[in-house]
């Protein structure tokens, strides 16, 4: 009985494992903005602090990473799966209407069940406001600032992402199998990491620092430094996730999805035309994410708190 038993519970054991086996498998099925996409959008924005930002994000950043913003900014994908962060799972990303090209917050923000806000675009609006709290020197036990600060600070690449503001029946591209050069991807994974991958590979000698060092170099003295202020321009953080979201979809529709069907082979000519978007678009998440934390973290933060 007791042999019964064990053999039983040993079978039991052998089941979840390959449950767990399964799901993380599946889990790692839907692909996020790599964590090159992340990190280089995290450096970016770190070096474009002014000096009381600067100093919030260090004391709000736990001792083990010395500083530095970017070697937290994957962490919410490495914990979306986790039964603890399972309400964050929705966050990622924004499920549009198939075939719309556009975003609509009220039509679109939302999980699988409905509840509002539920998107990238409204984490991003709830993560800056519980950062608004911040005062230095003592813990506002409302709200956990230091996983604030992460989310936000992931989440502004992710809504950069194009395919983050995909089709709901495909999963942002998630569902469209196809080859990569010469192996096995998705439409969703190309711009997540394959394009970026390629790149290192192609040009940067396998080295992000390199085509970092390109991305800053094109807005600050290249081809992208006469519109650089523009990408800060909106009225209010709405209307600021509301336009990265649109501007989203629209590539996404533009140079994502167009002329790509299930099974095809992508390759050079997909790469170079949509390398420069990509890189694009992992500069304005940096820049926005810069100015989004200089102003919540300007003086004064308790009358920013009341609007
Ligand atoms: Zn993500």
């Amino acid at each position: 009985m007791t042999r019964k038993t064990g053999d039983l519970s040993r079978l039991w054991h052998f089941g979840f494992a390959v449950v767990l086996l399964f799901v993380s498998i599946l889990a790692g099925g839907v692909q996020a903005w790599s964590k090159e996409g992340h990190t280089m959008t995290c450096r970016i924005a770190q070096d474009l602090l002014e000096s009381e930002a600067a100093h919030a994000v260090k004391n709000l950043l736990p001792d083990n990473v010395d500083g530095d913003l970017s070697a937290l900014c994957v962490w919410p994908d490495q914990v979306r799966h986790w039964y603890k962060y399972r309400w964050s799972s929705p966050l990622h990303f924004i499920d549009t209407p198939d075939g719309a090209c556009s975003f609509d917050y009220h039509r679109d923000c939302h999980d699988q069940h409905g509840n509002e806000d539920q998107c990238v675009a409204g984490a991003i609006q709830n993560f800056t406001s519980q950062l608004r709290h911040y005062r230095e020197g003592t813990s506002d036990r409302r709200y956990n600032l230091t996983e604030a600060l992460i989310f936000l600070s992931h989440l502004m690449g992710d809504i950069h992402q194009p395919m983050h503001v995909g089709f709901t029946t495909d999963q942002g591209g998630n569902t469209i199998n196809l080859r990569w050069f010469s192996h096995k991807s998705n439409l969703h994974h190309v711009w997540d990491r394959e394009i970026l991958l390629t790149a290192m590979k192609d040009y940067y000698e396998k080295d992000m620092d390199l085509l970092l060092q390109d991305i800053r170099g094109n807005f600050t003295d290249g081809i992208w430094s006469d519109d650089v202020s523009s990408w800060t321009d909106c009225d209010s953080l709405h209307a600021c996730v509301t336009k990265y979201a649109t501007e989203s979809i629209n590539i996404a529709c533009k140079w994502g999805y167009k002329g790509v069907k299930p099974g095809d082979t992508l390759a050079d000519e997909y790469f170079n035309s949509r390398l420069p978007f990509v890189m694009k678009r992992i500069a304005q998440g940096g820049v926005r994410l810069a100015m989004i934390l200089n102003k919540v973290f300007h003086h004064g933060h308790a009358a920013m708190a009341a609007t």
